[in-house]
């Protein structure tokens, strides 16, 4: 009789309850770090096209900025401490719905026209006052 199937299943861990494991793990310690980690206000807002950093707009500023590529166009809005896309031509208009954002690491993409708002850095702390 040969044992080896035997002895095989009554391994506790296999490689792959391993990297199950491990998956679990940091998937539960990444939204332990998210549900903690308070709400800060942004300094600044980045736009990407594709990945690549194609403008900086200070959120302390009041500034528009139209953006163009082969598939359309969006205008970004800037204004009061507050970014939004104001205008897009995109089908889905998901990017235009989704509204106004600040505090830092939010983001808005327009998948159609491949673009990406992000709020970086640390402005003022709003909940204390
Ligand atoms: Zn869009």
């Amino acid at each position: 009789m040969n044992r080896l199937p035997q002895v095989k299943q009554n391994k506790i861990f296999t490689k792959g309850d391993f990297l199950i494991m491990a998956v679990a793990l940091i998937v539960i310690i990444a939204i332990f770090i998210f549900s903690i980690r308070p709400m800060v206000t942004g300094s600044t807002v980045e736009i990407y096209e594709s990945g690549e950093l194609v403008h900086t707009i200070n959120l302390s500023k009041n500034e528009s900025y139209f953006y163009e590529v082969a598939s359309g166009n969006n205008t970004i809005t800037v204004k009061d401490g507050v970014a939004y896309i104001e205008d897009s031509t995109c089908s889905d208009q998901l990017c235009v719905k989704i509204g106004a954002i600040k505090d830092s690491g939010k983001q808005i993409i327009c998948l159609p026209n491949r673009l990406r708002v992000v709020i970086t850095g640390e402005g003022e702390i709003d909940a204390i006052s």
